[in-house]
């Protein structure tokens, strides 16, 4: 141990406004200008590099940089310039970045910085040393990780197989752990498995980083996560493992294995589906028809789309008082062949089975257009990665057929959307109820000059606050019930201004509030249904005190204050 580790940690370095005493102190003198600056211009500098940047993916380098080597100034910048900044270190930009991963990443963080964890197949053999040489800051041992975020690149986004490039989810999710909920960032684990890649641009790209090789079979595959799941629970039992972007059948089958016994989630399948629950608990208010009424079309069948349909089953279940056959035959799915019925002739991904339709008296219904006219839906989710899939026609029909229409495009990035908010208020002519995956601008009426504000069914608004409500609960698994909790606490979370402006979800800048208010939900549910096993948690709810509960969730969040007890405390061990 040695005290230049502080003046080079990337998490207790304050840069340009390191005081004088520990200049002095840390032999630092010379070797800056003489300025010492406040955090508030360290920022104002930042932000304004940040926008001198002439496009998204140096915004993204410049940002991932700073990241790390100046965590807090980093956090402080994000917190500040949420809306400015978050479709810079998450979609759409993320998903240009892992595109080009590997051409950007020794540019990334400087040598010997990880920007995140790399397991490859190879590395089997050796699982738990590698795990613990990803210390990315000095710090105190007792600071083990909370949470991490876990991808095999398969399915990154709705761009496919990327290879190591899905680096950039973990990073980015974990990164809205921090800014969303204020989990710690020394608490967090990126992690990316190489098993190889499909991608033969990747593999013929001479900058490719990962394993030039095919991706192994589930033979080998399957083996392989369970070995790393093994390792890191035995290394850190208490952390919440989130499964991100993993190909569909994989996520789902991963899922199955491990929800019942180990605390993880999937945020494709079972974040999604909340978020967008959240979203339609208030659509339906709007659309004014009774529950029993709607019929629910989803357009791609996915990963995304099967979560999102088994959460509003769920809740049609909860509380709408129905049977889980009547919940069940509220939604219809399309996929790449066309309704999905079981009698269609092909042999159906085991995901898709559940809400397969048996109803259909033989007949086939193979684009959008025929499942409309069949189906007659009131509401309209895009999971497919079509872009204009929700094509002029399509909304026309949706607008003819409800008074209030409820068209949700969920497909990211933007250019991936299968329609616009521009074009689903155009051609619904504003009777649209809508919410998108990436962030629409803001419409305005040319004939009246009202302006509308989409929403956006950003996983977001769900995942920080779990991830933190699980981290302070410590219940053993994460069942459904808390996952349900989550999508009812961010639904609840609207403040009557929001309510009144039709809005679906709070707006961004208020997000740490709505973490707030997700995370205390999730302890609450913990507690209730006994699995909670942290006592200072279970105290507080069974003392059924709402604002001692939020107290406790919000005085455990991380901020950026503090590093000079931080430093003091650091230097106090050396
Ligand atoms: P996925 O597993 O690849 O599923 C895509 C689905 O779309 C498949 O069922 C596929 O059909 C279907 N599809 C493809 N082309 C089609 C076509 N021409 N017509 C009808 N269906 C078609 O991907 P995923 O994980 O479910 O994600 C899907 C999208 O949702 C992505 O764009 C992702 O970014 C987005 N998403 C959004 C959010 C959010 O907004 N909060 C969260 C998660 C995901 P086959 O099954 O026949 O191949
Ligand atoms: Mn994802």
């Amino acid at each position: 141990h040695n005290i230049s580790q502080i003046s080079k940690s990337p998490y207790l370095n304050q840069s340009t406004a390191t005081p004088a005493e520990l200049r002095s102190a840390f032999h630092l003198q010379g070797l800056s200008p003489a300025k010492v600056e406040s955090f508030e211009t360290q920022k104002k500098r930042a932000l304004a590099q940040l926008r001198s940047k002439s496009s998204d993916i140096e915004k993204y380098v410049f940002l991932a940089w700073l990241r790390n080597t100046n965590v807090r100034l980093f956090y402080g910048l994000i917190g500040d310039q949420l809306e400015e900044t978050l479709p810079l270190i998450y979609t759409p930009t993320v998903g240009t970045a892992c595109q080009n991963y590997s051409s950007i990443y020794p540019f990334l963080a400087p040598p010997g910085q990880p920007d995140g964890l790399f397991l490859s197949i190879n590395d089997l053999p050796n699982l738990t040393q590698i795990i613990q040489n990803y210390r990315p800051y000095p710090q105190d041992p007792s600071l083990t990780p909370q949470i991490a975020v876990i991808t095999d690149g398969s399915r990154i986004l709705g761009l496919g197989d990327l290879g190591v490039g899905g680096m950039g989810i973990p990073v980015g999710k974990l990164q809205l752990y921090v800014a969303g909920a204020g989990v710690d960032p020394r608490r967090t684990i990126p992690i990316t498995l190489d098993l190889g890649t499909n991608n033969e641009t990747k593999l013929n790209d001479e900058f490719y980083l990962g394993l030039r090789q095919k991706r192994v079979g589930d033979d080998k595959f399957f083996p392989f996560v369970d070995a790393v799941i093994q390792a890191l629970t035995s290394l850190y039992p208490k952390m919440l493992i989130q499964f991100e972007d993993f190909s569909s059948e994989h996520a789902f089958q991963l899922l199955d294995k491990y929800q019942p016994t180990n605390f993880c989630f999937n945020d494709d399948i079972q974040g999604t589906g909340a978020v967008i629950l959240a979203g339609f608990m208030n659509a339906i208010n709007l659309a004014g028809i009774p529950a029993k009424e709607h019929k629910i079309l989803f357009f791609g069948a996915g990963s995304a789309a099967v979560g999102v349909a088994k959460q509003l089953a769920a809740y049609f279940v909860n509380d709408h008082g129905m049977t889980e056959d009547e919940a069940r035959e509220m939604v219809w799915l399309v996929d790449s062949k066309g309704l999905v019925t079981l009698d269609r002739g092909d042999k159906l991904a085991e995901h898709k089975l559940y809400f397969a339709r048996k109803d259909n008296n033989g007949a086939r219904f193979p684009d959008i257009t025929s499942v409309i006219e069949y189906v007659r839906p009131t509401a309209l989710f895009g999971l497919s990665s079509q872009s204009g899939a929700f094509s002029e026609d399509v909304l026309r029909s949706m607008a003819t057929l409800n008074e209030r229409p409820i068209v949700f495009p969920l497909s990211n990035p933007a250019y991936q959307a299968e329609c616009s908010f521009e074009q689903a208020m155009v051609h619904t002519k504003g009777k649209v109820i809508f919410a998108s995956g990436t962030a629409f601008p803001k419409y305005t009426d040319p004939a009246t000059g009202v302006v509308s504000a989409p929403g956006q069914g950003n996983n977001m608004y769900i995942f920080p606050g779990l991830g933190l409500g699980g981290i302070l609960a410590q219940p053993a698994t994460i069942s459904d019930r808390l996952i349900y909790s989550a999508a009812r606490a961010c639904a609840n979370a609207l403040t009557p201004e929001e309510r009144a402006q039709g809005l679906l979800y709070p707006v961004l800048p208020r997000i740490r509030e709505v973490s707030a208010e997700v995370a205390a939900a999730v302890m609450a549910e913990s507690v209730a249904e006994g699995s909670a096993t942290n006592q200072e948690a279970i105290q507080l709810v069974q003392n059924s005190d709402k604002k001692a509960l939020h107290h406790f969730v919000t005085k455990n969040m991380w901020t950026t204050d503090g590093v000079e007890e931080e430093i003091t405390t650091f230097a106090s061990h050396l």
